[in-house]
């Protein structure tokens, strides 16, 4: 297999939720891969950090931008200023997401849209741009999403998660189906439980810790750097006849009964 493959020197990626976690991890990978970046996320220093951490490590030129992804509205406004900085992208990683956790009867009004608008109505409307501006180009491109193992079964007090990653999978598969006739790939990734900041009161929490390496078969919580191969994969040429797919990333988790 060439080397080529993997090569994505003279891409831009846009990574969203990358100023730490699984995000900061892909954006690390595709710029060890040749990629230059736009990042976003809401806090600014961590955004600051993230940027010299991989300028340091990498050839790479990374451009900043701090957004809230909850102001829907001015997503638009959001991508012209990072096309005004970058030129053009080629690659989309729809990675920030949230969790709000309580019973489901007691779920506010007000939580259930963040939690949508966050991980699921900001990864459509972001997906709208840069299809809208690669169209415009004449251009191919791919777009990944971050989804999870509840795309696929849910867990308890997860309720407006799950409806948000459950989404995620059939957002990803039809536009995957539409926008196949403008060479736009858009594939999701599926991660099992990684420590992060995000599950960091889990994995402290010892019976819950216990039951993550029970159930999976390769005996381990994920760490974000074992989501960035298959996001270098899906970003780059090796990945041009996949589309439509949620691959797993989870040490085994749904393979086992
Ligand atoms: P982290 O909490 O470590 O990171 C979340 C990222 O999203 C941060 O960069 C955060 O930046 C950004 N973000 C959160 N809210 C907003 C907002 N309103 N506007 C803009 N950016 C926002 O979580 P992970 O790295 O673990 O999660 C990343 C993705 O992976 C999520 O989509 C999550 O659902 C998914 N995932 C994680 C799993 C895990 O076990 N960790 C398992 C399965 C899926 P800031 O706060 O500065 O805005």
């Amino acid at each position: 297999m060439k080397k080529e493959l993997f090569n994505l020197s003279g891409k831009t990626a846009l990574v969203t939720g990358a100023n730490r976690g699984i995000g900061l991890a892909i954006a690390e990978g595709l710029a060890e891969y040749g990629a230059d970046l736009a990042i976003t996320a809401r806090n600014k220093e961590q955004l600051e950090n993230a940027k010299h951490k991989i300028e340091s490590n990498t050839s790479q030129k990374v451009h900043t931008f701090s957004f809230d992804l909850e102001n829907t509205e001015q997503i638009p406004r959001l991508f012209k200023d990072i096309i005004s900085r970058t030129k053009q992208l080629n690659i989309l990683v729809n990675c920030a997401g949230i969790n709000r956790r309580s019973a489901a009867e007691d779920v506010e009004t007000e939580t259930w849209e963040q939690v949508i608008k966050v991980n699921l109505t900001a990864v459509f409307l972001l997906s709208q741009q840069f299809c809208r501006h690669r169209k415009k180009l004449g251009k191919s491109g791919k777009i990944i999403n971050i989804g999870s193992l509840q795309c696929k079964a849910a867990r308890p007090t997860t309720t407006a998660y799950a409806a948000s990653k459950g989404g995620i999978a059939m957002l990803t598969k039809s536009l995957a189906v539409e926008w196949a006739k403008y060479k736009i790939n858009v594939n999701a990734i599926g991660p099992g439980y990684i420590a992060t900041d995000l599950t960091a009161k889990l994995k402290a929490d010892k019976d819950f810790n216990k039951w993550v390496i029970s159930k999976t078969p390769l005996e381990r919580w994920g760490l974000p750097e074992d989501i960035a191969g298959t996001a270098v994969f899906l970003a780059s040429s090796a990945s041009d006849f996949v589309t439509g797919q949620i691959i797993y990333v989870d040490g085994g988790w749904l393979a086992a009964l």
